[in-house]
This record gives structure tokens, sequence and C-alpha cells, in this order.
């Protein structure tokens, strides 16, 4: 339980100094002038008060209960100190010093050497090389921090490890006026986890809105269930660094090239229905509007503007989210007639012209309340000198706290000038933003986060014919062998036990036995190169399709002898499946999570368009069709320009078999089946590759 070291009654600091710029001054002055309501008593064997406070020489001495103490101290002497710890009674450990694990193995030592002591002591620590926790709790306003802003009271609570990012977060809220409610930095995390404290954000009632930021997981497993459970409770506004730096190297028909180095933290945090952000400024507005606005019931968006051009702008960035702008009714349109200036116009959005009264506003706002069309509501608020915008601001505002929808504002005003009518939607808690397109995109995000929570999960398909025994016997003879390549043979072996329809083959030690197995196999049939060395068979010269004959074989095989140069060199002969969109599977085992799945555009689209999907194992049914439907090249797949569409049915449920296959064989490293030929009333793989 991590409610110590979040609800501190008394908080001790080892290394208090009298120093100003050090942090061990810091974390005391923000503990009194933050207003600790518990007892702070300063360690120091040297001094006798620090900023006014008694201090004391040893962590024994101290009267009082300590719950947390903080270490700011050099890492050589924390051992020693987790030692007093525990003999005082120390619940929790904050260690705000460096020089662990992050410095090295010396400093990792270190660390395991403290963490012994506070194993024995049963000490749970923060840190170590962080800031700590901040609770703006009027009943504890615990600031176990060292640095400089101060929240007021507020219901966002943001957890990071980098506390460089936590702070920008943080300041960006405290720049915004907005309040909240915990915050947590945990550096090394070297024993207190971004999952464990995601947990008992979830947990804590007044935390109403979880903002994160993550560098990559340590512990995949763990995060992707803190989150899952934490956003089926509250929204959970994630964030990952660490993009484009990764940029996919996409290696042609290779799953592992196509998935970005870091993509599972993405695919988790879909997984786990958090809302996802590539840009903190995005996610801190977005934060801004979840704490205080109840969950839209859909994306039907209702715009008031008393100027044009900005809601213009809105209404691009609401459409090109995916919400819509429906139309008033014509009882609406007609009741808006009877109070709007007979200029206004009462399309979506509903201009009530920059003359417009705090009355306009109002009815406005009332008719889309009240009208079902609508699930929320965006207004655009510019603050001329010739109305009364503090009336505006007071409708706004009242019809806000009734809190029937949520309510967005786009406030362009000069705040310096317009105090009064600023500090009536401050205080109101009317989410107001400065740019038009800050407001819109808070608003999709509200909207992105029902349709995440709205989604159907789904089911995992069981497949019954599957005979895993014996895809097992042949992955396990080819890794007694060494090999981490599967012979063409092999792979097909593989997939008929797991029932893949794969277009019928036959293999080939030369090329009169090729010529033979076309005769078996019915013409016209694909001829290729089957050897270790050949990864990608076309590159090579070691595909030759649409062969009519048996003489035809023979040649391309005798074509392929003399050109590729491989002692091991086979044939792998397969019927010729003339029609079909070309499309890609694919999957990458990911350690700690299971595979990530892939599926998109094949053929030559992979390596120039890159237009493919990601998710995690196991796949559900859901999940697969969404895939279907994610994939930019989705109307392909549907049939465009009187083309028929593909049996997506069948590709949902290639997707689900590729999910199972690789769950119940995990040592399966990569594997693609690129192309499988999509046809309008079946599937069929035709060429596939799987790596341990
Ligand atoms: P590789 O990916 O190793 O180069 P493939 O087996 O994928 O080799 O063959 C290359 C291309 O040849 C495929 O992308 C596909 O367009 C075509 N092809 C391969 N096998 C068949 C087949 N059985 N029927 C029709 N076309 C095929
Ligand atoms: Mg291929």
């Amino acid at each position: 339980m991590l409610d110590a070291v979040f609800k501190p009654r008394g908080v001790a600091v080892i290394g208090a100094s009298s120093k100003e710029l050090h942090i061990g001054n810091r974390v005391i002055r923000n503990l009194v002038d933050f207003g600790f309501t518990g007892g702070i008593y300063p360690i120091n064997p040297k001094a006798d008060e620090i900023r006014g406070l008694k201090a004391y020489k040893s962590l024994l001495d101290v009267p009082g209960d300590v719950d947390v103490a903080h270490m700011v101290i050099p890492a050589k002497f924390v051992p020693m100190a987790m030692e007093d710890c525990g003999k005082k009674g120390v619940q929790h450990v904050i260690i705000n010093s460096g020089g662990f694990s992050e410095t090295g193995p010396e400093g990792e030592k270190i660390e395991k050497a403290f963490l012994e002591v506070a194993a024995k002591y049963g000490i749970r620590v923060f840190g170590p090389n962080c800031q700590g926790v901040i609770n703006t709790d009027p009943a504890y306003r615990a600031y176990c921090n060292f640095t400089f802003t101060f929240p007021g009271p507020g219901a966002i609570s943001i957890v990071a490890l980098s506390g460089g990012v936590a702070e920008v977060i943080h300041q960006g809220f405290a720049a915004a006026g907005v309040g909240t409610r915990i915050y947590a930095s945990n550096g090394n995390a070297c024993d207190v986890s971004i999952p464990e404290i995601i947990d008992y954000l979830a947990g804590d009632e007044g935390t109403r809105v979880i903002v994160t930021y993550v560098e990559g997981l340590r512990e995949p497993a763990a995060f992707l269930e803190a989150v899952t459970n934490a956003a089926a409770r509250k929204p959970v506004l994630a964030m990952k660094a660490g993009r484009t730096a990764e940029g996919a190297k996409a290696a042609a028909s290779h799953t592992g090239g196509l998935a970005k180095e870091d993509l599972a933290t993405d695919l988790i945090f879909d997984r786990a229905g958090a809302l996802t952000f590539t840009d903190e400024g995005e996610m801190i507005q977005a934060a801004i509007a979840f704490a205080s606005q109840p969950l839209p019931k859909g994306s039907r968006v209702g715009l008031i503007t008393n100027t044009g051009g900005p809601a213009v702008i809105a209404t691009d960035i609401l459409v090109g989210a995916g919400l819509t702008l429906p139309p008033l009714s014509d009882a609406t349109q007609a009741r808006l007639k009877e109070t709007l200036f007979p200029e206004a116009s009462v399309k979506n959005p509903v201009d009530v012209l920059a003359t417009g009264t705090a009355e306009h506003y109002r009815a406005c706002m009332d008719a889309m309340m009240e009208d079902d069309a609508f699930d929320a509501v965006l207004v655009h608020f510019v603050t001329p000198f010739f109305v009364d915008t503090d009336s505006i601001a007071r409708e706004i505002a009242e019809v806000n706290r009734q809190r029937k929808k949520p309510l967005v504002c786009n406030l362009m005003t000069d705040r310096k000038q317009w105090t009064e009518t600023v500090g009536i939607l401050k205080e109101a808690e009317v989410p107001f933003f400065a740019l038009p397109g800050e407001a819109a995109r808070a608003m999709a995000s509200l909207v992105r986060y029902h349709k995440i929570q709205s989604r159907p999960a789904g089911e995992i398909q069981t497949f019954t014919e599957i005979r895993a025994e014996k895809a097992r016997g042949i992955l396990e003879n080819a890794q007694a062998a060494g090999r981490n390549q599967l012979a063409a043979e092999e792979v097909y072996r593989i997939l008929d036990a797991y029932g893949f329809p794969t277009a019928s083959w036959r293999t080939a030690d030369d090329p009169d036995a090729a010529a033979k197995a076309a005769e078996e196999i019915g013409f016209p049939v694909v001829l290729k190169a089957d050897a270790a060395s050949v990864l990608h068979k076309s590159d090579m010269g070691g595909v030759a399709v649409n062969l009519a004959d048996a003489d035809a074989v023979r040649e391309a095989a005798e074509r392929m002898q003399s050109n590729i140069d491989a002692d091991d060199l086979r044939f792998f002969v397969q019927a010729f499946v003339p029609d079909g969109l070309e499309v890609i599977l694919g999957a990458k085992s990911e350690p700690g999570l299971g595979h990530l799945l892939m599926f998109g555009l094949g053929g030559i689209f992979v390596e120039v368009l890159k237009d493919v999907v990601f998710r995690l194992t196991p796949v559900t049914d859901a999940e697969a069709g969404r895939m279907l439907e994610d994939i930019t090249g989705a109307p392909l797949l549907e049939g465009v320009r009187g083309q028929k569409g593909v049996d997506r049915a069948a590709l949902a449920s290639l997707i689900q078999r590729l999910s199972r296959l690789v769950s119940d064989l995990p040592e399966i490293a990569e594997m693609d089946l690129n192309p499988v030929k999509a046809l309008s009333d079946r599937v069929v793989v035709v060429d596939a590759r799987i790596a341990l």
C-alpha cells in the first residue's frame, strides 16, 4: 500500500542542510511553505535548527512518528541510513540523491545493498535519483519533492519516471490555473514502480484523471494490467517518448523491421484503453477538459460562436478527428430564431454575432444541452468591448455547473484586461483554451476516450482442429539441429497443422522431381528456390510464377540451379493463385508480452506504403476486425470501383489463427505470411517464413 508515502503524518529529511540552494534545504522549505499538516524533522548531526525547525542529530532522536524519510546524502551512506529508518519504523524512503544504478556497476551495488536493508524492515523505497511526491489534498498538503511549482488542489494526478517531464506537465497545469491532485516521479524506480503508482491512483477517489509519461517499459505485463484496471475506472492519458528516433527501418516483408523499436508501449496503451498523445501540450489540455467535464456519450458536437473564422478552424479539426456537427432540428432553429438577432446564423455552428448577448449564448447552450442530437458543446467566445462579457461568462459558468454534457470553451481575449470574465470561467472550472484548435482537440480527446471505452472487447476464437503437438515437434526438430530459419517444408507443415489455408504444395530435390510434383498439383504452378541462405527468394531469381507445363518447370528449376549458389538448394512447387489482393500477416516476439501481430497490404505495397497495423497477442475477433478497418487501404478490402471486395471474415480468422499459433509456440521470434492472397470468397497463403 502506498498510502504512507502519499499521505504521510511525519516526514524526516536525512541530509537536511542550512544551505539555501541544497535539496536538503529545499524539501524542508517546500513542506513548510506548502503547509504540510504533519511533523517535519530535519536530520543533521551538526545543526541545531534548519529553517526555524529543530534539527535532530539522528533519526532515532525524533520524538514523533516518521512515515517518510527523504535521503539527500551521498549514495555510499544510504545503506547505513536505511538501517536507522528500519529501527525508527519509517515506512517509505524517498531517495532524492543520485549515484546509484544510473551511474554503473558501483552504484548498482549500493542500490542492491540498501534494498536488502529495506526488505529486512519492510521499507518501501521511492527512487533513487528522483524528485519525489506531492499530494495537494488539504488534509496532508505533502510536498515531498524539491521542485518549485506549487499546485492548487485539483483532480489530475501525474506519474512519470522522468522528473523533467513530470514537472513540465505539472507546470502546464499550474500555468493554466488548473490544480492537481497527486504528483509522483520515481526516477530509477528500484522498488515502487509506475504500475504500482497507477494502481494506487486508480483507487484514489480524489483522482479523476491520470496523466502518465513513460520512456519504454521495464515491466510491460504489469504495466498493461495496471493501466487496464485504471482506464476502466477513469481516463488515463498517456504519452511515451522516442518515437521518431526509432523510426521504422522498413526492411521489406520483415515484421521486425516494420515494427518500430518501442511499438509495444503504444500497443499496451491501446489494449489497456488509455488515451495516447504525441504532444505534451495536447495531453495537458485534454487532461484539463477531463478533470472537470462529464464524458460524452457520442461524437456529435454543437458549436456556438460570436466570431466566424475560429469556428471554421475548430470545425475542420473536429471533423478530421471523426466527430460530427449535426444540424439543429427545425424546432430548435425556430426557437433560437426568436431569441437571437435576425442576422444570426442558426446552423451548426450557431453564430450569435459579435454583438450577441448573454441571453443569446444561454439560449444556444440550453438548446444544445437539451437536444438529443448533440453529445457535447464547444463554445467560442471572443470578448468584444461593446458587450457585457462578464454576463456571458456567467451563463457559460452556469451551464457548465449543470454538467449535462461536456462543454469546452475557446476563449479569445486579453487575459490581463478581461480579468473578471476569465475569473468567472476559472472559478466555475470551465475548461477554456486560447486557440480554437486547442479547444477542438481537447473536445476530440473526450470523444476519443468515449470511443475507446465503448468499443467491444470481443472474444478469443477457439480453433478446434489444431494439431499443436505436431507443430511443436517440427519446431523442436529444427531447434535440435541448431537451425533458426525453418525450411519451406517445415513452415508449411506447421501451417497445415494449424489449419491455415495454403496453396497446395510439394517439395522436390531436382528439376525432374519438380516437374513431376507440378503434374501432381496441376498446372499452372509456381516454382520457388528453397535453401537456408535464400531469404528473399524473388530478389535472387528464386521465384518463377505461372508455369504452364512440366517443361517450363524443369527449365525454371535448371535456371535456378545455375543462378543460385547454394549446396542445399531444393525446390518448392506450389499451385499458382492467379488473382487476389496481396496482404501481409506477421508476428514478432515481444519478450514479457507475447507477440506483436501485424496486418497490412502485402507484396510490393509493404515496402512502399508501409500500410500496416499492429496489435498484441492474443487478438480477439473484435480486434482482428478493427485491424482490417485500421489500415489506410481498408477500402481495397471492401472493394472499390466495381472490384469485388475480399473475404474479410476469412482474413480476420487468419489473423486470429496466427495469434493462436504464436501464442502456442512462443519460440517463434518472427514470422511472416507474405503474401496472403485475399480473394472474394477465400484467402490463401502463398509465402511464409518462420524464424526462431
Ligand atoms: P519472396 O517473398 O521470398 O520473394 P514469394 O514466395 O513471396 O517470395 O514470391 C514473390 C511473389 O510472387 C509474391 O509476392 C507473389 O506476388 C508471387 N507469388 C508467389 N507465390 C505465388 C502463388 N502461389 N500464386 C501466385 N503468385 C505467387
Ligand atoms: Mg514473400
